[in-house]
């Protein structure tokens, strides 16, 4: 967990609990293509955690929005029926969807890491990049699509300055919103492609999700990549990508969404003291699979796992 003090302590992380199943040699054999593939179908790990962030709830109104589940077509990619004129927020994602008459829309998620180039310097990811499609008539029907964001909005004196990143072909703009609230980013929809929501706001920081990947293959040491992503499915597909193309094995042995990281830098504390490199680690919202991770390595005897 990120302390106050700005350091991450490798024991907190690996002394709790897994969620799911415990690892045990039949899961630690599993290379990360089975757990976290790109397309493989399964549904054995949830990327996408639910902030529990204490600050932001006050700020959260529950949204009187119709819920819907949608189907799952892909590991990453969702269809949704839409039954008529409305409001609808999406069960699995929380993307929210405003349409004029009954409509089918397909979307899935992107990686940052393909659509980072088309942002300015000064703009950063505020949440997950989509590509979204209605698919059984004109796209004109789907009216207005609210993006779930990543920033912690419980400290109001930051300025805060959202907008949405609109991918075309070749080329970006940078559309306005609408409006926004403490979860979502509000867009009106003109034509559909690629979207997602940014902000200008650097100093404003983010819910963040820590996960740790083990390495797989070595007998004599325990190797681990700790990343500090913002807590969006894009950043989380970006740094799976990142492993699956080291040539690597690796398996996500934990993922923690609850706390918030700030545009600075942290460091890595480990108890037995473990081999971490780097010593420091700057957190900036999309660029996890970018910048790099810790890596941390463990001689054999002083890692147990059960
Ligand atoms: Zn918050």
């Amino acid at each position: 967990m990120p302390k106050s003090d700005d350091t991450l302590d490798i024991s907190d992380l690996i002394d709790q609990p897994l969620p799911g199943p415990s690892l045990t040699e039949d899961t630690a054999s599993m290379p990360v293509v089975d757990r976290c593939g790109e397309e493989d179908g399964s549904d054995s790990e949830e990327m996408h955690f639910k902030s529990n962030c204490e600050k932001c709830k006050a700020a959260q109104q529950s949204s009187e929005y119709e819920k819907v589940t949608p189907s799952k077509t892909s590991k990453w990619s969702f269809l949704v029926k839409l039954e008529g004129e409305g409001t609808y927020e999406c069960s699995a994602t929380g993307l929210v969807f405003e349409v004029s008459e009954e409509a089918q829309v397909c979307y899935s998620v992107l990686s940052w890491s393909d659509s980072f180039k088309f942002l300015p310097v000064s703009w950063r990811p505020a949440g997950s990049i989509w590509n979204v499609e209605v698919v059984n008539k004109d796209s004109s029907v789907l009216k207005f699509i609210h993006f779930p964001h990543s920033l912690c909005l419980a400290e109001p004196e930051h300025e805060l300055s959202f907008s949405v990143l609109h991918v075309k072909d070749r080329h970006a703009d940078i559309e306005p919103m609408v409006d926004f609230t403490a979860s979502h980013v509000k867009w009106r929809v003109f034509s559909l492609c690629k979207v997602g929501p940014i902000t200008k706001s650097q100093r404003v920081p983010h819910h963040g999700a820590v996960l740790v990947y083990k390495e797989q293959g070595h007998q004599e040491q325990f190797c681990f990549h700790v990343f500090l992503a913002s807590n969006n499915k894009s950043e989380i597909k970006a740094i799976n990508k990142q492993l699956l193309s080291s040539g690597k094995k690796f398996i996500n042995i934990y993922n923690s969404a609850d706390c918030t990281l700030e545009v600075k830098g942290y460091q890595l504390t480990s108890k037995p003291e473990g081999e971490v490199r780097p010593r420091r680690l700057e957190f900036r919202a999309g660029a996890a699979a970018r910048k790099g991770f810790f890596e941390v390595i463990f001689e054999n005897s002083i890692c147990k796992f059960s």
